[in-house]
């Protein structure tokens, strides 16, 4: 059997051992250290000079917190792009407020303005202000920011953006993850960089980002004893995993060329199959990190996305459906959903391709050639 061909895979740079050394060297061995603030500093500087960061366990733990920080409470709505990894969703309910999911839109696969609009005006007319609004990049892919941000100011309702695929991704020559009020990032395993598991939330507000430091470290007033009148949480980031971040920063933008030259290999590949289509930046206003290249498989055409998805796997090769929708999730099957099935039919025709950093071209061919297999037998 071949050599397993994965999504994702992590892929260290070679420095990141050296910080994980020096933590071990000082004993700092803990969720806090010299790590800790280096990959905070890292991050602000790379991200925008005027934003904050802390450095947290997950991308999912700083969706919850910035929840929280933004006082969304039991009883709330929070309005959030359908199609996503559940992580952007399921903050909502851990805080006993109510998801309202929102379509896509063809251009980007992310949240759809005119949806989103529609969402907030009939939320309104219910007498329900939604809390926040969670937009998300999928794969990299910029949301169309501008449209959504101008929608979320005219009804005065933040925007926590979900840039956990996005990091090295920007819109207009700004970088993702600084256009919310809050913004998250992951630094999960499959991530364009990883630290094992982490994640980050990003604010130009420095007091939310100390109340994001303060509440993921339990809580803990300035007392002597141990003195709490807030309820606290476990969610900083480790120095050890702050010190793989360190090394991974030191190579996002390699990380970032080698993702879009896997999906420019893609694209020439198939440009004469009428069958594939890959996602376009629309404009060049959108720069994606293409943290995963993705395709449609058009129905019509003889074969589908699952035909490819299996006869990948037969050659131990991963490859993955798009993120299948909120609003059709079991755990979310009462929620609101507003839009026309964009995303429902993206789901059902789309496919992510192995997409890490470190394929080699024969890893890549050999991906392509099976698809191609496939394609010609429709041909035929
Ligand atoms: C990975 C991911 C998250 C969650 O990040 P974790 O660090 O795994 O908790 C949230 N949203 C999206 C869109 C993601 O892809």
């Amino acid at each position: 059997m071949n050599n397993k061909i994965w999504l994702s895979s992590p892929h260290m740079g070679g420095t990141e051992e050296k910080y994980v050394k020096e933590a071990f060297d000082t004993n700092w061995i803990a969720p806090l250290g010299p790590n800790v603030d280096g990959f905070e500093k890292d991050m602000e500087s790379f991200l925008r000079n005027d934003v904050h960061v802390a450095a947290l366990s997950s991308g999912t733990a700083a969706l919850h917190l910035a929840l929280i920080i933004l006082g969304v409470k039991a009883g709330d709505e929070v309005i959030c792009q359908s199609m996503t990894f559940s992580a952007s969703a399921n903050p909502i309910s851990y805080q006993g407020a109510t998801p309202v999911f929102v379509d896509s839109e063809d251009r980007t696969w992310n949240m759809s303005p005119e949806y989103l609009e529609k969402a907030i005006q009939d939320r309104i007319s219910k007498g329900k202000m939604p809390k926040a609004i969670i937009v998300v990049h999928l794969y990299g892919m910029p949301a169309e920011m501008d449209r959504i941000m101008e929608i979320a100011d005219k009804y005065e309702i933040p925007v926590v953006e979900d840039a956990a695929e996005a990091l090295g991704s920007s819109y207009k020559g700004r970088k993702l993850g600084t256009f919310g009020a809050m913004s998250i990032l992951s630094f999960n395993g499959n991530k364009i960089i990883t630290t094992s598991g982490g994640g980050a939330l990003v604010s130009t507000n420095e007091e939310w980002i100390k109340k994001a430091r303060f509440l993921a470290t339990q809580a803990r007033d300035n007392a002597p004893h141990y003195q709490h009148s807030h309820i606290g949480y476990n969610y900083r980031m480790s120095n050890i995993c702050a010190g793989i971040g360190r090394g991974q920063m030191e190579v996002l933008q390699d990380r970032v060329s080698q993702r879009r030259q896997n999906y420019s290999y893609y694209a020439e590949t198939f440009a004469e199959k009428a069958a594939i289509t890959l996602p376009e930046e629309p404009t060049s206003d959108f720069y994606s990190n293409r943290w995963l290249t993705t395709i449609l498989v058009d129905p019509a055409s003889g074969t589908d996305r699952e035909e490819l998805r299996l006869a990948l796997e037969k050659e131990n090769i991963e490859s993955r459906p798009l993120w299948k929708p909120m609003h059709l999730q079991p755990v979310f099957a009462d929620a609101l959903f507003y839009g026309d099935g964009t995303c429902e039919n993206l789901f059902n025709n789309g496919l992510c391709l192995p997409s890490g950093s470190n394929l080699t071209s024969e890893d890549l061919a050999r991906v392509t050639t099976i698809m191609k297999r496939c394609l010609e037998k429709v041909t035929a």
